[in-house]
């Protein structure tokens, strides 16, 4: 085989099988001699095939990026969506109320658990009514004072008063507002409102603990005082007469030395359903201690007084206690009791002096010989 060179590079020919046979090899290009050959055909290439795959490159990150910025702001929406939700449910359901109200006092949001306390749909209330209309006419000094708070430099006020409910039941609460303020000046009051039914009947049960004796449940000395007060001030209008009576059981340590302490509270505890038989509803008996009772009697003078305090007497005596056991064979004790009588003096201000005379009038009594009734001028 023959090689020649040529200008298009290498021919062969094989003269031996064939006259001629002509084979053309052409160089394989090489960058460096294409760039010699036509360097600016092939920067341009290079650059145009850069700037395909910069733009490619570019787009991926670009398609990827926003993809996952709207899949973000998707997830924000659905997240922001939930939790205004949540929030409206907050506000609706809360265990207070809230509601919000304008310079004026009208109602003009209000929360679906103050609706169902007040008893009415959010389109009988809202811009219609003012919140002082479902206040009792009671109370609503105390809320108008509060609302000015608000409207004035403080910005905030509280007040306790009482909801007039659509079915005329009364609802305590208490009521913190604050100002909600811009640039434009005052907005709305907005308000919450906590129900306090639960707190006033447990201090309303505290009290009524406070002022009971529990052996007998008749009210204590405390009590006694807390009405005394009422009744003076009440007996100074009409100019009705006021009585009290003075009680003591007689021998009683020996009822209880006797029998036993648990005898002697039965025996106090008869007493006081025997003299609960003997009195008016008005009436008021109370333990004043140990074996020690009182008995206020509005619009009763010294007659009638006297009267209710012989009855009593003759009925303790006739009224014996039933104890079971073996005190005697009716299982039945027999007691007594010495009273003390007198009036609450018109210019007195307290019963003080009046427990005093009584208490004399007891003591006579007792001196007297016990089971008896003794009258105590002023
Ligand atoms: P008098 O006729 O002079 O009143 O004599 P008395 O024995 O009744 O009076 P005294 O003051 O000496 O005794 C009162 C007794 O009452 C003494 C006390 O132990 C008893 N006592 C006080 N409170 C209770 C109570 O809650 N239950 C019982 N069982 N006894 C009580
Ligand atoms: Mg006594
Ligand atoms: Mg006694």
């Amino acid at each position: 085989m023959n090689h020649y060179r040529s200008q298009a590079g290498m021919i062969m020919s094989q003269p031996d099988t064939q006259p001629w046979r002509l084979g053309i090899v052409t160089p394989r290009p090489s960058l460096p001699g294409l760039l010699l050959e036509n360097p600016a055909q092939i920067l341009a290439i290079a650059l145009v095939y850069l700037l395909s795959v910069a733009v490619g490159i570019f787009w991926v990150l670009s398609h990827h990026r926003q993809r996952s910025l709207r899949q973000r702001a998707l997830l924000f929406s659905r997240e922001a969506r939930q939790y205004a939700g949540e929030v409206q449910d907050l506000y609706e359901n809360a265990p207070c109320g809230y509601h919000s109200l304008d310079s004026e006092g009208r109602i003009v949001k209000i929360n679906r658990t103050e609706l169902e306390w007040l008893g009415y749909r959010a389109d009988e209330i809202i811009d219609r009514r003012l919140y002082r209309d479902f206040v009792t006419p009671e109370t609503r000094e105390a809320f108008d004072a509060a609302f000015q708070q608000v409207l004035g430099k403080g910005q905030e006020g509280a007040a306790e008063c009482e909801l007039l409910c659509r079915d005329g039941t009364v609802l305590p609460v208490a009521i913190q507002a604050t100002a909600q303020v811009t640039e434009d000046g005052f907005q709305y009051a907005r308000t919450t409102v906590f129900d306090l039914s639960e707190r006033k009947r447990l201090e309303a049960r505290l009290e009524r603990q406070a002022m009971t004796d529990p052996l007998t449940g008749l009210g204590n000395r405390r009590y006694l005082e807390g009405q005394a007060a009422l009744e003076i001030a009440r007996a100074q209008r009409s100019g009705a007469p006021l009585s009290l009576i003075a009680i003591d059981l007689d021998h009683f340590k020996r009822i209880n030395d006797s029998y036993g302490h648990d005898v002697g509270d039965l025996v106090l505890q008869a007493f006081a359903d025997t003299a609960r038989g003997q009195l008016r509803d008005g009436d008021v008996l109370c333990r004043m201690g140990g074996e020690e009772f009182a008995v206020l009697l509005p619009d009763t003078g010294d007659d009638e007084a006297m009267q209710v305090a012989e009855r009593l007497r003759q009925t303790v005596v006739a009224t014996p206690v039933k104890v079971g056991g073996d005190v005697n064979e009716e299982g039945q004790l027999a007691y007594s009791a010495s009273l003390g009588v007198t009036l609450v003096n018109a210019g007195e201000t307290s019963l003080k002096p009046a427990i005093k005379r009584a208490d004399q009038g007891l003591y006579i009594a007792k001196e007297a010989g016990r089971n008896q009734a003794h009258w105590q001028p002023v």
